[in-house]
Formats: C-alpha cells, sequence, structure tokens
C-alpha cells in the first residue's frame, strides 16, 4: 500500500518543520491530493492514523483536499475536465491526451500548538 510510504513522509516532512520551528504537537494538517494523484483517500486516512500514533502528529485533524483533474487534448487542442486517468477525450474521444492538473500530491498548511 503506497498510501503507508506517503504518510510517513508527510510525517517526516512534519518533523523536520518541528525541528525548525519548534512545535511539538500539530493541531491541523491539509494535504492537497488531485483526483488524478492515484492515491486511495480512506487509505490515506487509514494510515495516517496508524502513523500519526505516538507521535507528534497524534490527534491532529487531517483535512484532504482534492483538486480536479485537467488535462490538454492534443486534437481539440483545449483543455478538458478528467475525473479518472486513462479516459478518452469527451469532446472527440482520443486519448491522445496530457495531464496538465489535478495529478499533485502536497502539504498545504499546518496549524501547530
Ligand atoms: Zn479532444
Amino acid at each position: 500500500m503506497h498510501e503507508m510510504s506517503l504518510c510517513e513522509s508527510v510525517l517526516q516532512i512534519v518533523e523536520e518543520e518541528a525541528a525548525k520551528q519548534s512545535f511539538n504537537k500539530v493541531k491541523w494538517l491539509q494535504l492537497e491530493i488531485g483526483v488524478l494523484a492515484g492515491v486511495e483517500i480512506e487509505a490515506m486516512r487509514f494510515c495516517f492514523d496508524a502513523v500519526s500514533r505516538n507521535s507528534l502528529l497524534e490527534g491532529a485533524v487531517l483535512d484532504i483536499v482534492q483538486p480536479d483533474g485537467e488535462a490538454w487534448c492534443m486534437p481539440c487542442g483545449k483543455t478538458i475536465p478528467m475525473q479518472e486517468r486513462y479516459q478518452p477525450c469527451p469532446e472527440c474521444g482520443s486519448y491522445q491526451l496530457q495531464v496538465t492538473g489535478g495529478d499533485e500530491m502536497r502539504m498545504k498548511q499546518l496549524e501547530v500548538e
């Protein structure tokens, strides 16, 4: 399950921030995970609970925002909305699409104590 390693790297980033900014408890954090990032949100929450135990993330509220996917269709020459990878262009049915948004995964905000 790669959500587990994602959560571990989130914890690592938070620990680095904690060392820099000297805080020892996180109250709330917000992650941005695009719909095309290939991340299972339920699994992410489950792993987050496991990873946060006995760490400075313990008890922190996890907020996940999911930006919509977006792709560039070469035959149409325009940007189209995309809900999942490997779907055809809704306008022309082409698969010559280049994902331009919604595949990001990053930490957006952190509220500490
Ligand atoms: Zn198209």
